[in-house]
Parts: structure tokens; C-alpha cells; sequence
């Protein structure tokens, strides 16, 4: 198409912020990071390279995941533990947050509840900030390495996408069937993982992960929570996923318990407040 005379001015118009976060609820780090002190552990699970883990940490607990033997990203879904259709809103959590998600930051809830699940009380990885390709750490762009997509584009049977590994575990936790359970997967928050979209043709890119063993990603469960992650096939997602090519490693998932009182009158948060009338 030709250009309209005006497609300089008008390509020159500044961006506007879709939702200016100044009217999100702050959470109250101080809080949590005092109550995170003197928890103490009560549960761990391992997530083995190319398999997923399922556990569940109760509202006001802390969960912590971390690289352990050598850099692997992993794929995190979270339900509400008694209500399988509140889950994690990638979507949502992305145009709140931005693509990437570090401290002080949320995992939001699927409508109509719309409410924090867990909240981001520490990072190791913060520092990377954007890289040059614009690449950063911990995305919510991506969905999760699936079947489908590696049937499309490559043909053949693999089971050991994200997606896979997420049904499995869900539907083990759960008692559910496969079938019944594959639903219930969401997309993700690709936890170390190293994204972005090239500047030139908006497409989606992983790089190596810049995670080392003893980094980690610790949250603040704000309901009760079910939450699955997948040690993805691609490893570090330096070359490619959907494959038993790359060096993979186990994750590590830890639950630790605050001392009573110690999060004062905190509650969990309410579900949205929209009357869900929807005009009628
Ligand atoms: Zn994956």
C-alpha cells in the first residue's frame, strides 16, 4: 500500500499507557518480606528435567523455585486449590505488568475474579533488566511449549512439552482424567526464561537463560493455591524445546509457612467487584 501523505506525523504520535498502574493496589512487600523472615520450610518437591510437579502452598505461605543443578527455565500454571476455573491470567497480567514480571509484581486471576493469586517478593535474576535484543527475564508472551504447535510445524509425536508435562501432573494431583485435565492448562509464566520480540518482524525469541544454580523466584500465595511447573524440554532455551535435544535440568520448588501472627490482620484478597450484570 502507499503511504498516506501524513504517515510520518501520524506514525510520531506519542504512546499512551494502556492501564497506567497507579490505581493498582500496592502489595505490601514490607509485610511479607517480615513474615518471610522467620517462616520456616515445610514442604519441597523436585520437578525433574522434562516432567512437570504439582504442589499447593495455603494462602499467606510463601513459595520459592529455584535452579538447582544447571539453567533451565520453567513453565508455572496456579489454580485456586477449590476452584480449578480461577487460574493464572497471562493475558491480563501482561497488559497490567508489562511482558515480563519481577519483584513487586503479580500473577493476576482469570474473570471473573480478577484478583492477585501470588505476588513476586524476590528476584535474583532482577538485574538483567532489557537486554539490547529486548529481552528480558521471567515472560508472560509466550503460552507453553505444546503438541499441537510441534505437530504443525514439525510433525510427529512428542509428550514431553510443557503441556504435556502440565496435564499430567494436574490431572495426578487432581485425580482427574487427562482429558478432564487438559482444560485446566493455562498459559504460563515462563519462569527464567529469556524472551522477547525482535524489533524488525515482531516475532516472538528465546536466548540461553541468564539463570545459574541458586538463583530463584519467590512468591507470596495470596489464595490457596494449586500450582503445576514444568521443567521445559528446551532446557535453557538456548537453541530449540519440543525435543530431548537439550540439556535439561530439575527444578526445585520450596513451601515455607509464616510464624503466626506474623501477617497481622492480612486476608486474602476479594474477588473483583463488578456486578457481572453486564448491562441487563
Ligand atoms: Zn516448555
Amino acid at each position: 500500500m502507499t503511504e498516506p501523505a501524513d504517515a510520518a506525523a501520524r506514525r510520531a504520535i506519542a504512546p499512551v499507557i494502556c492501564y497506567p498502574n497507579e490505581t493498582l493496589p500496592t502489595p505490601p512487600l514490607g509485610l511479607y518480606r517480615a513474615a518471610r523472615a522467620t517462616a520456616t520450610k515445610i514442604d519441597e518437591v523436585l520437578a525433574p528435567p522434562r516432567e512437570a510437579a504439582a504442589f499447593r502452598v495455603p494462602a499467606g505461605h510463601f513459595f520459592r523455585i529455584s535452579s538447582i543443578e544447571g539453567p533451565q527455565v520453567g513453565d508455572l500454571n496456579l489454580w485456586n486449590a477449590h476452584d480449578l476455573t480461577e487460574r493464572f491470567f497471562s493475558g491480563k497480567t501482561r497488559a497490567l505488568h508489562g511482558t515480563h514480571l519481577t519483584t513487586g509484581q503479580r500473577m493476576w486471576s482469570s474473570f471473573p475474579n480478577l484478583r492477585p493469586m501470588a505476588t513476586i517478593i524476590d528476584d535474583t535474576l532482577s538485574w538483567y533488566g532489557i537486554d539490547a535484543f529486548g529481552g528480558s527475564v521471567h515472560d508472560v508472551i509466550g503460552t507453553r511449549c505444546d503438541p499441537y504447535t510441534h505437530a504443525l510445524l514439525s510433525g510427529g509425536q512428542y509428550h514431553h512439552c510443557c503441556h504435556s508435562n502440565l496435564t499430567r501432573a494436574l490431572a495426578d494431583a487432581t485425580g482427574l482424567s487427562l482429558t478432564q485435565a487438559e482444560p485446566h492448562v493455562h498459559d504460563v509464566l515462563n519462569v527464567f526464561m529469556c524472551t522477547g520480540f525482535t524489533r524488525d518482524t515482531g516475532q516472538y525469541f528465546m536466548k540461553a537463560s541468564p539463570v545459574r544454580p541458586g538463583d530463584y523466584l519467590e512468591f507470596f500465595a495470596e489464595i490457596d493455591l494449586l500450582g503445576a511447573l514444568s521443567a521445559c524440554p528446551g532446557g535453557d532455551c538456548s537453541s530449540e524445546h519440543s525435543s530431548d535435544a537439550a540439556a535439561c535440568h530439575p527444578l526445585l520448588i520450596e513451601v515455607f509457612a509464616p510464624q503466626p501472627g506474623a501477617l497481622g490482620d492480612w486476608a486474602s484478597p476479594p474477588v473483583s467487584g463488578y456486578d457481572r450484570s453486564h448491562g441487563r
